[in-house]
C-alpha cells in the first residue's frame, strides 16, 4: 500500500480502516473518530462486475462503461454499506465552487441516472437522516464533512479547479449559514486522493496554488513541480476556522495504489470513479 509520503504534522493521518463486505472493498473511518449513526465511507475497485479499464466497482456513469453495470456495483455498495442507492444524492460535478442544500426530497437524484444530478455544483450539505451524500473522483479530493450534535453532513469534490475555488470552505459556510452548525463543531475528512508522489503540475497550475499557499503545497521531484493538493484543501479548512484536530486526512494515494484505486492521472485513458459516501442513519 502507498502512501502520500509528505506527511502533515500534528495531523492524525491513518484515519481510514479496510473493509470487505460481501467482496466489496472499502474504506471507512476508523471507529474511534467516528459516531455510532454516521456512515462515511470511500469505495475502492474492489468487488464489482465491470470490466476492461473499469475492472471492477466502477462506480461512474460519464467514463464510458456499461450504465446497468455501474448500477450493479452502486447496489453492491450500498449494500454493503447498508444503505438504500433510492436515498443516494449525487452532484453534476463542474469542477466550481457551488454548494447545494439537499432535503429528503432530492433522494434519488443521480442514483440511477447522471442527467437528474444535482446541477452546476461539486458540494452537497444536508441535516437530512437516511440521505446519502455521494460524490465520484479518480485523484480529485474527496472531503467529507459532519457535525453530530447539529446532525449535519457535507461533502465536496475537489480538483485542482474545485481546491482554488474553495469549494471545502464553501461546504463549511452552508453548513454554517443554513443550519447554525459552530466551526469549531464540524468535523472534516480528506479522503484518498493523488498525492505529491505523483502529482506533477506544470508551471501555470504551480504558480496559481504557490501565490495562494507559498511553497507549502509544491515540492519539486526530478526537476518537475508537483503539488499536493490535500494540503491545499487542508489549508483551506484552517483558514475556514475549522480546529486542526478536528481535520482528518487520508494518506492513501489514489495513483500508486493500482489495485486498490483508479487514478485519471495514472491510468490516462478511459477508467473508473471511486465514490466517497457521508449521511447519518435514521
Ligand atoms: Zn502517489
Amino acid at each position: 500500500m502507498g502512501f502520500i509520503g509528505d506527511r502533515i504534522r500534528d495531523l492524525p493521518t491513518d484515519v481510514l480502516t479496510y473493509r470487505g463486505i460481501d467482496g466489496v472493498g472499502f474504506f471507512e473511518l476508523d471507529a474511534a473518530l467516528s459516531a455510532p449513526n454516521l456512515v462515511c465511507a470511500f469505495s475502492t475497485r474492489v468487488g464489482g462486475v465491470s470490466q476492461g479499464p473499469f475492472a471492477s466497482l466502477n462506480l461512474g456513469m460519464h467514463v464510458g462503461d456499461d450504465s446497468q453495470t455501474v448500477l450493479i456495483n452502486r447496489q453492491r455498495l450500498s449494500h454493503a454499506l447498508g444503505i438504500s442507492l433510492d436515498e443516494w444524492v449525487t452532484a453534476e460535478q463542474v469542477h466550481g465552487g457551488a454548494v447545494a442544500v439537499v432535503t429528503d426530497s432530492h433522494r434519488g437524484r443521480g442514483a440511477f441516472s447522471k442527467e437528474l444530478a444535482v446541477p452546476g455544483v461539486d458540494g452537497l450539505v444536508t441535516n437530512t437522516p437516511g440521505t446519502w451524500l455521494v460524490c465520484f473522483y479518480a485523484d480529485c479530493v474527496p472531503m467529507v464533512f459532519w457535525d453530530i450534535a447539529k446532525g449535519v453532513v457535507g461533502i465536496a469534490h475537489a480538483g485542482w479547479r474545485g481546491a482554488l475555488t474553495n469549494i471545502g470552505g464553501a461546504v463549511v459556510r452552508a453548513m454554517q449559514e443554513r443550519f447554525g452548525s459552530p466551526v469549531g463543531e464540524i468535523r472534516a475528512l480528506i479522503g484518498p486522493a493523488i498525492g505529491p508522489c505523483c502529482y506533477e503540475v506544470g508551471e501555470d497550475v504551480g504558480e496559481k496554488f504557490r501565490s495562494l499557499f507559498g511553497n507549502d503545497v509544491l515540492t519539486q521531484r526530478g526537476g518537475r513541480m508537483h503539488l499536493h493538493l490535500p494540503k491545499a484543501n487542508y489549508q483551506y479548512l484552517l483558514d475556514g476556522g475549522l480546529l486542526a484536530r478536528n481535520i482528518y486526512i487520508s494518506r492513501l494515494c489514489t495513483a500508486c495504489n493500482r489495485d486498490m484505486f483508479y487514478s485519471y492521472r495514472r491510468d490516462k485513458g478511459p477508467t473508473g470513479r471511486m465514490a466517497a459516501v457521508v449521511g447519518l442513519r435514521e
